[in-house]
């Protein structure tokens, strides 16, 4: 191996240590092919470290002060907001967004760390005075032990972030698996939350692929897991995790409908679904990625693919870039066979962004934006998820038929109407079976006040990231009765009834 290509460490008991493994894969810049670092396939023994740091660490750190835990998040926060245009520049090298959108997915996972600071209040229990004569019952929400979480390549920043510092803060210790094809950015987020002040154990990263996956899913010690990625894998961790007892909670693959009725702000709208479809190429789990035009909305077609074709295509470092490469030649590939299914099945190509022409960059993984209308279920294109800048059109001529289009697709990550209709709306946020719902509002991600709320295909698990399901998720309650003696209650006698006396 070139002794000047960047080794990714692991992250055991407070140390970054080099894998023993022999098996490495390569960190791909996806504007240039140029390879950035490699990233090692890290052996069971290296896994058993790392949980073995994490239960020893659990032993002092499930009992750390809140106000000990909630002021190194303060402290976290600060360092990433130092430190943003760094993790950005390193975001954006590894997995090829803008700039300016890099900075979003690290601040979208900042805002969790800013919860996570307030983790005093969250961490509540409750207590109900006098359940029976002289006795009161309190719910206190402990810490589960160590827990796992496994990342997708899409939000390096973002999805870590919706991860450990809630895991952390709630009492437990981690041990992070990122996506092995942009790690960077999220060990430099490790190396920040180190220099925040975890202690050693607390936090620990292995890297690896399927193998260490399954690995995670097995460990006995590991008590919960997080997932974020596609459906196929997460359905595979959920039942693998789950059959090993562990608690379980995974995000997985979606099909954001947008359904625009014809008394929606046209401009707005339009912009809107251009930005939502395409900003990030499309690969994004809450991206617009199909579009319900209902009525005379279908007149605006042409108007949408207009403004599609003046974005610019280009390295996510170049300035006024809306959009950058997809991650890989794989994904590449991946994304043009599927639009070539589209041709194939009858839907109507509208705008063909394959092959553009892209200065500078010509080993790019580059697909300018792509629409399809005419779009049926049925069609590859619309009955998988693309993850790609491909947005598929479906005509419908009342919301009714609009909102049983969405209804029936197996996904229920997120959906959006578009509407100046009060009633419209509030009919579309009853009768959508979409757990995230925008009105107006494209990409409707929660704020952490709020938790990820996917439903339906889209997720397995009760609990989803941050706010407050996610603290549920990592804590185990555990409901105390309590009754203190006085002398007055001594002659109460027995009581063989399961009433409380
Ligand atoms: P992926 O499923 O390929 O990878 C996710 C993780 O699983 C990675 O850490 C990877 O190493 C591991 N993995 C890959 N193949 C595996 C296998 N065969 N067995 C065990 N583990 C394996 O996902 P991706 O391509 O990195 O990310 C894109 C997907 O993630 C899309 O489907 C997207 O919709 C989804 N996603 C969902 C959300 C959400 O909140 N619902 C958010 C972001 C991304």
């Amino acid at each position: 191996m070139a002794a000047d290509v960047v080794r990714i460490p692991l992250l055991i008991n407070g140390e970054f240590v080099q894998s023993q493994t022999q098996e490495w894969r390569d960190i791909v810049n996806p504007a240039t092919q140029q390879v950035l670092a490699k990233v090692p396939f890290a052996t069971p023994a290296e896994l058993d470290a790392a949980v073995t740091s994490a239960g020893e660490a659990f032993k002092t750190w499930r009992k750390t002060p809140v106000g000990v835990r909630a002021r190194l998040f303060l402290k976290y926060q600060q360092l990433i907001r130092e430190n943003m245009k760094e993790l950005a520049a390193l975001l954006t090298a590894e997995q090829g967004k803008t700039l300016p959108d890099a900075e979003g997915d690290v601040f979208r996972g900042l805002e969790v760390v800013e919860h996570a600071a307030n983790i005093g209040t969250l961490q509540l229990g409750e207590l109900a005075n006098n359940v029976a004569t002289g006795v009161d019952t309190y719910s206190i929400l402990q810490p589960l032990g160590v827990c796992a979480g496994i990342t997708p390549f899409n939000f390096p920043a973002m999805i870590p972030l919706w991860m450990f510092p809630m895991a952390i803060a709630t009492g437990n210790t981690f041990v992070l698996k990122p996506s092995e094809q942009d790690p960077m950015v999220t060990m430099r987020l490790v190396e920040l939350a180190l220099e925040a002040g975890i202690p050693r154990g607390v936090l620990n990263v292995v890297h690896g692929g399927p193998d260490m996956v399954n690995g995670i899913c097995d460990h006995p010690d590991i008590k919960a897991v997080s997932f974020v990625g596609s459906t196929r894998v997460g359905t595979h961790v959920y039942n693998r995790a789950s059959l090993a007892g562990k608690r379980v909670q995974c995000m997985m693959g979606a099909k954001n409908h947008a359904v625009v009725l014809a008394d929606a702000n046209k401009e707005q709208t339009l912009n809107n679904l251009v930005g939502a479809a395409f900003g990030a190429a499309g690969q994004r789990c809450m991206a617009a990625c199909a579009a319900v035009f209902v009525g005379a909305a279908q007149e605006w077609i042409p108007d949408l693919v207009a403004k599609a074709k003046t974005l610019k295509i280009s390295a996510g470092v170049e300035a006024g870039a809306d959009l950058g490469p997809v991650i890989s030649r794989g994904a590449k590939a991946r994304i043009e066979s599927l639009i070539e299914s589209g041709v194939r099945e009858g839907a109507r190509l509208e705008l063909d962004g394959r092959n553009p022409e892209v200065p500078g960059y010509e080993d790019g993984n580059f697909i300018a934006p792509t629409i399809f209308s005419a779009v049926k279920p049925g069609m590859q294109i619309y009955d998988q998820e693309i993850f790609g800048p491909v947005l598929v059109i479906l005509s419908a001529e009342s919301l009714d038929e609009a909102i049983a289009i969405v209804n029936a697709n197996p996904n229920g990550n997120g959906t959006a109407v578009f509407t100046q209709s009060g009633a419209a709306a509030r009919k579309f946020q009853e009768d959508i079976d979409v757990g995230q719902v925008g009105i107006n509002v494209p990409i409707p991600v929660p704020v952490p006040l709020f938790s990820f709320t996917g439903s339906r295909a889209s997720k397995l698990g009760d609990l989803g990231p941050y706010g407050k399901q996610v603290v549920l998720f990592y804590t185990q309650t555990k409901t105390v009765t309590a009754r203190w003696f006085d002398d007055d209650t001594l002659h109460a006698g027995v009581n063989t009834t399961i009433s409380l006396k």
